[in-house]
């Protein structure tokens, strides 16, 4: 009877163990949606400021070609009317408007130039935050299709998990079972460790040779006086007899 309620215990222990790693699946997988979420939101604002800045430098460019035609034309009326003029003092005078307006449409080319490279830098980037965003949303479409299909696979295992905890729970006494979910939610995993040696598992420390005896003997379940976990004598336990799921592969 003890060394059924201990195997009952232990294959409890087994089967909450592979709770915790499914819901802690099931925490993670849509976490995991969540973040590529944020990456793509966060790449499509990218996406959204550069176009406010390629409309800004379209805005530049076209600003500086109409001043430039403008005073392109300037200069050319001034050019034609310059052998109409009656005195040198006048003629100086055309010949400096031309010169100055002349000299800012060149700086305006400058300009323009630099508005032309900043365009093409822009472009690409431009192309390459798009081109992300597409293979980011390719990805996205496969991770939420798999979600549900692993969420619903997970949450599967998860019940049949709970059945199997069920059935080992109506095995072991109810202020035993009591026990081992008092410890279970105050301690890390493990909660049930056996004992080799004199040697508790779970923290490693020597148990007293009084606990020691009474664990051989085998007649009720016992705690480690250190750690407080559910402990068992290794010897009680060979690893032929344990349930299949315990067994060493
Ligand atoms: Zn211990």
């Amino acid at each position: 009877m003890y060394e059924k309620q201990i195997e009952q215990l232990v294959v409890l222990q087994k089967v909450d163990d592979e709770i915790i790693l499914l819901e802690a699946e099931i925490d993670q997988a849509p976490k995991d949606v969540a973040a590529l979420e944020a990456r793509y939101a966060s790449l499509e604002k990218r996406k959204e400021q550069m176009e406010e800045k390629l409309a800004l430098l379209k805005e530049q460019k076209k600003k500086l070609d109409f001043e430039i035609d403008e005073d392109s034309v300037k200069v050319k009326k001034s050019k034609s009317k310059l052998m109409l003029v009656g005195t040198t003092k006048e003629y100086h005078a055309m010949m400096r408007e031309m010169d100055s307006l002349e000299k800012l449409n060149r700086l305006r080319e400058e300009e323009k130039v630099t508005v032309l490279e900043e365009t093409e830098r822009q472009t690409e980037l431009y192309e390459d935050v798009t081109s992300k965003i597409k293979e980011l949303n390719a990805e996205l479409e496969e991770k939420r299709a798999g979600l549900k299909e692993k969420l619903d696979a997970a949450q599967s295992d998860l019940d049949k998990l709970k059945r199997r905890r069920d059935k080992a729970g109506k095995v072991v006494p109810k202020p035993i079972l009591g026990r081992y979910e008092f410890i279970r939610s105050r301690l890390s995993h493990p909660v049930i460790v056996p004992v080799d040696q004199a040697v508790c598992s779970g923290c490693n420390i020597m148990i007293p040779p009084q606990n020691y005896n009474d664990l051989q003997e085998g007649k009720q379940i016992l705690s480690c006086p250190n750690c407080q976990r559910l402990i068992y004598w290794i010897e009680h336990i060979p690893e032929s007899a344990k349930p299949k799921a315990l067994r060493k592969s």
